[in-house]
């Protein structure tokens, strides 16, 4: 087994998704007493939001860079960075790295081909909904984008800092993402499933609660770092 490699705390809410995942991803293929093997470098997130905020990702990438390097150096034989937007800074983060970084929305753009999907709602911080860095690799796969109009787009991300990040979890935001599913399709019935592209959405919406396929990046990103761990 590998040494799994895990930058975290953006949020730590949804780092401890992670470390629950592979753990049960390791004790569900090789039983007993079997966990993983992990090294987790958990950042401080509110220096890097307000990098984010101020456009400031050269600075943010460096200390990500800083923190890949120490994970190699410990011993790491994979790294996984366990945040979608910040996915953003991944080319700095990898030019010097020599290890092999999973790349969260390659794993998701596999995953969904594999399942024949071709028409995806994505979900996330207005960088992820908005921005080419994460939408073109998904696009280059040959997946359809629709992301919700401006004024969902900046509810969701509200949603996303002020609460999922916080640990809150409110049945109005739920009800909220819930709609914007529902919306978008009923728009354009051509949609076939949701990308929860933000690694903290799936503590707010389950697949059950909604009518199409969810595909949750946290999920697909840790079943792509077992993979090549075991
Ligand atoms: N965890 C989030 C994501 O997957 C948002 C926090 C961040 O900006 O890194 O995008």
């Amino acid at each position: 087994m590998k040494i799994i490699g895990l930058i975290g705390g953006m949020s730590w809410e949804s780092t401890q998704s992670y470390y629950r995942l592979l753990n049960l991803g390791v004790k569900e293929q090789l039983g007993g007493l079997h966990s993983a093997k992990i090294i987790l470098y958990s950042v401080d997130f509110a220096p890097i939001e307000v990098m984010q905020r101020e456009g400031r990702w050269d600075e943010a990438g460096k200390v990500l860079e800083d923190a890949a390097h120490a994970l190699e150096k410990a011993g790491a034989e994979l790294l996984l960075l366990c945040t979608n937007t910040m996915h953003k800074v991944a080319p700095i983060i990898t030019r010097a790295l020599h290890i092999p970084f999973v790349h969260i929305a390659k794993a998701t753009a596999t995953a969904l081909k594999e399942n024949k999907k071709r028409h995806a709602i994505l979900l996330g911080t207005q960088f992820t909904m908005q921005e080419d860095f994460y939408k073109k690799i998904l696009e280059e796969e040959g997946l359809r984008i629709t992301i919700p109009d401006i004024q969902t787009i900046e509810k969701i991300n509200y949603i996303i800092f002020d609460e999922l990040c916080l640990g809150k979890c409110e049945e109005k935001s739920k009800t909220l993402f819930l709609d914007t599913i529902h919306q978008l399709y009923t728009d354009d019935t051509t949609i076939d499933s949701v990308i929860l592209g933000c690694t903290e959405i799936g503590l707010l919406i389950e697949e059950k609660d909604s009518f199409l396929p969810f595909f949750d990046t946290t999920v697909l990103h840790v079943n792509e770092a077992l993979h090549h761990a075991l």
